[in-house]
């Protein structure tokens, strides 16, 4: 009995305490206005955007085929690259391997576009093969994907051999395909592996194909994704083993990020 009066008396005590706590005149959270949400400073670059019927490069990019020549970009061997410029065009050279820009990039924005002979012949992966590296590690698939089936995560804008395209969004050979690729590099551990893994963001015609696809490791052909420790990395551009008829290249740019 005697515990519980102690207790009541307590809990009388705790409550007016909390009363005169409420009744303190403390001053008010000041209200919102629209001004104390926004910020104006530092504001961001000014880019003038290129034409968007040629999707020519914008002001910042960094211009790595004008339809001109293949300055920008070496054989492996870091020689001037093989391929033959023509007519605003490159085409691949297969008898002269793959191309690197001689550039090394981090995280960027890149924009290509690409276009299937109008008679190509082949089938599944022997049909207008090629193929995009993104620091030189991580394939994003070109291929004739118009009517032509493969292996689903071996298809045009897929992460070869990880990750299909969302849609199939392939114009007709003998048409411009246009890739838009949005890519994070990845951060590594002391040991190796990552700690931030690579992502990729690919529109094809203005359809997204991946959309902040997490990268597992490198795009092998035999066996599975490798995690390998690495920095900036070149564009290479797939010269493949196919024996359909090459593919060309027009208007490439990219912006670091
Ligand atoms: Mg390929």
């Amino acid at each position: 009995m005697k515990k519980l009066l102690l207790l009541a008396a307590v809990a009388i005590a705790t409550t007016s305490t909390l009363n005169a706590q409420e009744k303190k005149d403390y001053p008010k959270p000041e209200a919102m206005r629209p001004g104390m949400s926004e910020y104006w400073t530092p504001q961001p670059e000014i880019v003038t955007p290129g034409d968007a019927r040629t999707c020519a490069a914008p002001s910042d990019a960094i211009v790595l085929f004008d339809g001109k020549d293949l300055s920008a970009w070496t054989n492996d061997k870091g020689e001037a690259a093989g391929w033959k410029v023509k007519n605003g065009v490159v085409t691949v050279d297969k008898s002269k391997g793959d191309i690197i820009t001689r550039q090394k990039f981090g995280s960027f924005q890149l924009h290509i576009e690409w276009c299937v002979p109008k008679d190509i012949e082949g089938s599944s992966q022997a049909r207008g093969n090629s193929g995009v590296f993104l620091q030189d590690k991580y394939e994003v698939q070109i291929l004739d994907c118009f009517g032509n089936e493969t292996y689903v995560n071996g298809m045009t804008g897929s992460v070869y051999k990880q990750t299909p395209p969302l849609v199939n969004a392939m114009r007709r050979p003998g048409e411009w395909n246009v890739y838009d690729i949005i890519y994070t590099a990845p951060i590594f551990k002391e040991d190796g592996t990552y700690l931030y893994r690579p992502y990729v963001t690919v529109i094809q015609n203005g359809v997204l194909l991946q959309n902040h696809t997490e990268i597992q490791g490198t795009t092998e052909y035999i066996g599975f994704p490798r995690v390998e420790k690495h920095g900036d990395g070149p564009i290479r551009l797939q010269s493949h083993g196919d024996p359909s008829k090459p593919i060309s290249f027009r208007n490439i740019w990219i912006r670091p990020l």
